[in-house]
């Protein structure tokens, strides 16, 4: 089985609590607040393995979780921080926002990314001892870790896509040319994993092909194998095109590959657009009474391709088929890395009502679920953000709230590890 698509869960670990407490020593009288940090809540991070060549290890897993920081203690201690949790993917894989299909990050090379940041660990009390406020009997709550439903989607990164009925020797050409083992046989399908093999033509000179399952009629519409598999030659800077010309099968090579060049523009325009280069095969096997090397030439030619002529099994002409592929690859843009253009929505208020609002002498000290994921959204050191925290606040009706409670000009309004002073 080979999967190539998952959706699944991903959530970071909550920050600890921060601890309230106080030193106690034997004959101290009033010891200072001492309660500890929580410790912050471990991050996704994702990273490729390239020893991986599929997804399947998300099949049956499809929830992940990194552990919470621990709460502080008294003595000062900190919580322990929750470990990152390193989900591993192949190379190749684009992970992409569930909701609107918006990519998050492609994992095209070697570095991590981190799709969930673990929430910020409360401080504790001894934070938060001031002159006025020299008994601080309040601590923060953690703040939640992110979390994040996601498409993880394969597009291997090969810069020659083969396409191509099934069983015109698109397996046999990688094999005949390359470092990979694809499977060769006689019969429709023999491919349902998309091969890479890496091309040394010339030192310091090689590239990476992939054979893909057979597109066949309808595929683009979904029937059969070969629409799945289309997405991982969506980055290939160059398509070949392989026809059978020798009739071995009984179709005609034109109609062949009209056919296959339907099946792509109907599963992307883009794709079909693509540098194409066509290779007929199986020359070893055409009757000498045939016309069909010369027709598919014509036909070929009149629409401003070049065609090769290859018996992938002989592995006449496969050289300088791959010499042919690795020049022209030398003038083409380099394999498409897809660009981000997910944008988080920002938390927005809730009600004033949902809050939890705690009163120590000057200070107002507010918790609760929105409140909390709307401060971790928020960045401190940048003014837009700051206003924007500061809309909310407002839409909410906290400050009304408040008002109603007693505040008074000039009193601490506390949240998680951010304080202001009030002012009307
Ligand atoms: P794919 O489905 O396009 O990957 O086709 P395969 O590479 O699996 O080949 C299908 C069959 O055609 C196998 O039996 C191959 O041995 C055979 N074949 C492939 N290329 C040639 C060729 O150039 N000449 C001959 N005689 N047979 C070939
Ligand atoms: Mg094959």
């Amino acid at each position: 089985m080979f999967v190539d698509k998952v959706k699944i869960f991903v959530k970071a670990g909550n920050g600890g609590n921060g601890a309230v407490a106080f030193h106690r020593e034997k004959y101290v009288a009033a010891g200072g607040p001492d309660g500890g940090d929580g410790g912050h809540g471990g991050s996704i991070i994702v990273r490729v393995d390239d020893n991986m060549s599929t997804l399947m290890d998300f099949r049956y897993k499809r929830k992940y979780q990194a552990p919470a920081g621990q709460d502080g203690e008294g003595g000062r201690r900190a919580g322990k921080r929750g470990e990152n949790l390193v989900i591993k993917v192949p190379r190749g894989t684009v992970i992409r926002d569930a909701e609107t299909g918006a990519v998050i990050q492609d994992m095209s090379d070697l570095n991590e990314y981190v799709l969930c940041r673990g929430g910020r660990g409360g401080w504790g009390n001894k934070h938060f001892a001031t002159p006025t406020r020299q008994v601080p009997r309040f601590a923060k709550a953690g703040l939640p870790g992110e979390e994040h439903e996601v498409v993880l989607e394969l597009k291997l990164l090969a810069d020659v896509g083969l396409v191509g009925f099934p069983n015109v020797g698109k397996s046999t050409l990688l094999s005949v040319t390359s470092n990979a083992h694809p499977k060769i046989a006689n019969y429709h399908f023999t491919t349902l994993y998309p091969n890479l093999g890496v091309i040394w033509v010339d030192e310091g000179v090689s590239f990476v092909m992939a054979d893909i399952p057979g597109i066949i009629e309808g595929a683009a519409e979904g029937a059969g194998l070969g629409h799945d598999f289309l997405r991982h030659i969506d980055r290939c800077r160059l398509i070949v095109h392989i026809v059978d010309v020798s009739g071995s099968e009984g179709r005609d090579p034109v109609e062949d590959f009209e056919k296959i060049n339907r099946e792509l523009a109907e599963y992307s325009p883009e794709l079909a657009a693509r540098p194409m280069i066509v290779a007929a095969n199986k020359l070893d096997l055409l009757p000498p009474d045939s016309d069909n090397l010369e027709r598919l030439r014509a036909h070929v030619e009149a629409q401003g391709l070049e065609l090769y002529e290859i018996s992938a099994a002989t592995t006449q002409g496969t050289k300088q088929l791959m010499r042919t592929v690795a020049g022209k690859l030398r003038d083409l843009p380099p394999v498409t890395v897809y660009e981000a253009d997910y944008v988080k929505p920002l938390a927005e208020a809730g009600e004033a009502e949902d809050l939890n609002v705690q009163h120590y002498g000057d200070t107002w000290v507010i918790s609760g679920q929105w409140l909390a994921q709307l401060i971790n959204d928020i960045n401190f050191a940048d003014y837009e953000s700051r206003m924007y925290f500061d809309r909310q606040l407002r839409k909410s009706g906290l400050f009304e709230r408040l008002e109603e409670m007693g505040i008074q000009d000039g009193d601490t309004v506390s949240i998680y590890d951010f304080e202001f002073d009030y002012e009307r």
